[in-house]
C-alpha cells in the first residue's frame, strides 16, 4: 500500500508540536575528532562503530522517508557523524529528492571531504543546501579543535565550492566554547560578512556524555550578539518559520546576516517540530533522548506502510521531550545520545 499525503492528517505531539523535519543520520563514523563532539579518549581505536550490517540502507531510508513524509514532514537534513564518509551519498540524496512532498533538502558536514566535483554532484542529485561547520579562521586553533590535524583553507575552499555549486544559502555553523575559540567570533563574522554566506553561533550543548559539557563552558548567545553589536550594528530578522532554531539577525549596514543557535539559555522546545532518525534506524526525537524506538525491526520484518505510520505517529503522538528546558545541573550526566550518532 501507498500512503497519500494528501489523505493523512498532520499529526501532533503531547505539546501540540508537528512533526516537519526529518534529521537523517547516514554514519556514525567521521573523519574529525572535534573536542566538543567526539573526544579522542572515548572515540579511539577501541570504539565500536556499526558494522555496515546494521546500517539502514538506502532503499530503507528512502521507504522511511516517504511515510514521514505521509506525516506533515516537508525538511530533509542528512548529518552523522560526517555524512559525506558515507559512500555514494548522492545516490540517496536522488531518492530522496524524487518524493513528492519533500520541500526542502539539506546537508551538514564538515567539508573535508566536500571537492569540486562532490559539490556539483550533490546538487544535481538534488540537494538543495549544505551547512559547512567551521569553529576557527586560525589554522593551528581549527586543527585543534577538530583534533585530525585538518587544515583550515581545505574547509575554507569546500565552503567556496558549496557557494559555486549553488547550494545557497550556504551556512557555516560555529560552536562556540568559553576560553576556546570565543576569540573567533568577530572574525568569523568579519570573514562571511557581504558574502551571502550565513554564519550561525551554536552555544556549547551538553550532548551525549563524553564531551565534558560544563554550563561556565557555554558562551551565551546574547553575549555573542553584544559582541558582534558593537562592532557591526545588528537588527532581528523575523522567524521564516516557527519551527526555526535559529534566531536571526542582520546587519544594519546591510553587509548579509548571521544567526544564533542558543539551545542552553534560550531554548525552543515549544516549536521543536524535528524527528531524527539514526543510521541504524532508531527514532529518537529528541536531540538529548535517552530512549529511541526501533524503525529497522519494523522494516525488516515486512511490516506494511501502514504498520510503520501507524507506530510512528503512536510515538509522536505520545512525544512530551522538551529536554532544553528542564536542564538543570544534573541532567547533563544522564544517558543520552551522542551528537556524532544522530547528528545536530
Ligand atoms: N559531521 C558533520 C558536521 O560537523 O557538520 C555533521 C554532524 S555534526 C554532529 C552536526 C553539528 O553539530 C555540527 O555543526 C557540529 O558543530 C554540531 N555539534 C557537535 N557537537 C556539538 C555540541 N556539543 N554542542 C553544539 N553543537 C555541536
Ligand atoms: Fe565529526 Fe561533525 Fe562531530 Fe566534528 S562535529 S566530530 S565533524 S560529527
Ligand atoms: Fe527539541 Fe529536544 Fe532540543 Fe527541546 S531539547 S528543542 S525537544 S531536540
Amino acid at each position: 500500500m501507498t500512503m497519500d499525503r494528501a489523505t493523512m492528517l498532520p499529526i501532533l505531539d503531547t505539546r501540540g508540536r508537528h512533526l516537519e523535519d526529518l534529521r537523517i543520520s547516514v554514519t556514525d563514523r567521521c573523519n574529525f575528532r572535534c573536542v566538543y563532539c567526539m573526544p579522542k579518549a572515548v572515540f579511539n581505536s577501541q570504539f565500536h562503530f556499526l558494522p555496515r550490517a546494521e546500517l539502514l540502507t538506502f532503499d530503507e531510508i528512502a521507504r522511511l522517508t516517504r511515510l514521514f513524509v505521509s506525516l506533515g514532514v516537508k525538511k530533509i537534513r542528512f548529518t552523522g557523524g560526517e555524512p559525506l564518509v558515507r559512500r555514494d551519498l548522492e545516490v540517496l540524496i536522488r531518492q530522496i529528492s524524487e518524493i513528492p512532498g519533500v520541500e526542502d533538502l539539506a546537508l551538514t558536514t564538515n567539508g573535508s571531504l566536500l571537492t569540486k566535483e562532490k559539490a556539483v554532484a550533490l546538487k544535481s542529485a538534488g540537494l538543495r543546501r549544505v551547512t559547512v561547520s567551521l569553529d576557527a579562521l586560525d589554522d593551528a586553533l581549527f586543527r585543534r579543535m577538530n583534533d585530525v590535524n585538518f587544515p583550515l583553507a581545505k574547509v575554507l575552499t569546500a565552503i567556496d565550492f558549496a557557494s559555486q555549486a549553488q547550494l545557497n544559502p550556504v551556512k557555516v555553523n560555529m560552536v562556540v566554547k568559553r576560553g576556546l575559540n570565543e576569540d573567533a567570533i568577530i572574525p568569523m563574522a568579519a570573514y562571511f560578512r557581504n558574502t551571502g554566506i550565513i554564519l550561525r553561533y551554536i552555544e556549547f550543548m551538553d550532548v551525549g556524555t563524553t564531551n565534558g559539557w560544563r554550563l561556565e563552558d557555554v558562551v551565551p548567545g546574547a553575549e555573542i550578539i553584544r559582541r558582534l553589536d558593537q562592532r557591526w550594528p545588528l537588527e532581528p530578522v523575523p522567524p521564516t518559520r516557527p519551527g526555526d532554531v535559529a534566531t536571526r539577525y542582520r546587519y544594519r549596514d546591510g553587509k548579509g546576516e548571521i544567526g544564533i543557535i542558543t539551545a542552553v539559555t534560550h531554548p525552543f522546545c515549544h516549536n521543536c517540530t524535528r524527528a531524527r532518525l539514526s543510521p541504524e534506524g532508531l527514532l529518537y526525537t529528541c536531540l538529548f533522548g535517552q530512549s529511541a524506538s526501533d524503525l529497522r525491526s519494523l522494516l525488516r520484518s515486512q511490516a506494511s506502510d501502514r504498520d510503520i505510520v501507524s507506530y510512528i505517529t503512536g510515538i509522536w503522538n505520545n512525544r512530551t521531550d522538551h529536554y532544553s528546558e528542564i536542564r538543570r545541573s544534573l541532567t547533563p550526566g544522564l544517558p543520552k545520545i551522542e551528537m556524532s550518532h544522530i547528528g545536530g
